[in-house]
């Protein structure tokens, strides 16, 4: 028997959650269906408040709910250091970690020039206009250990070089192909402690 439209649409929109295929998007559409419809509320009242009210901050890229980021607008955080991610669950995942009390900047991805994504792409003339700001004295690249992620270190600390900061790169420990967000916090620990000059 044919399923609903309504059934279908809400099968599909699961979908697209990372790790969840069509089995088990229709296995959560009947559970939310048959037993946990107040739960299945939240869920959508929650998605929507999250998607209306979290933007980018302007320095950093960070989610956030205001123009300036929680850790931007601390006045406790050390803005000698910057600290260069990926994505903001990897910032999440060092700020969890308790490892790093500097600042962040994060890419929103990594340099891929099959995908046409370049330093344009990337925003790095915004990491530049806080490079000039003359504060940080040290850039931590904690780009992923991955092939996009190492080339991405290496454009990054050319740049940085010729402003005369020091690039430190987190390694140690990390395996190659290791994504940051997915590391256990002894490892990210170990990895931004034995962190090295490129
Ligand atoms: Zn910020």
């Amino acid at each position: 028997m044919a399923e609903s439209q309504a059934i279908v649409r809400l099968i599909e929109a699961l979908s697209h959650l990372p790790g969840v295929g069509p089995k088990s998007a229709r296995r959560m559409t009947y559970f939310l269906l048959e037993r946990d419809r107040e739960g299945a509320r939240d869920i959508s009242v929650a998605i929507t408040e999250a998607i209306e009210k979290v933007g980018h901050c302007q320095q950093c890229n960070n989610l956030t709910e205001y123009d300036h980021c929680e850790i931007c607008s601390s006045k406790s955080r050390d803005n000698k250091k910057l600290c260069i991610v990926e994505t903001p669950a990897e910032l999440q995942s060092i700020e969890q970690a308790g490892i790093f009390r500097g600042l962040y900047f994060v890419l929103m991805g990594h340099l891929s020039p099959l995908d046409g994504i370049g330093p344009e792409e990337l925003g790095i003339d915004k990491l530049e206009v806080l490079l000039d700001t003359g504060e940080v004295t040290e850039v931590v690249l904690a780009t992923n250990l991955t092939v996009e992620g190492e080339a991405t270190a290496h454009y990054i600390n050319e740049l940085v070089r010729k402003k005369g900061i020091l690039a430190t790169r987190i390694a140690h420990g990390v395996p190659v192909g290791g994504e940051l967000e997915y590391i256990d916090r002894s490892t990210l620990t170990e990895a931004f402690t034995g962190r090295r000059q490129m």
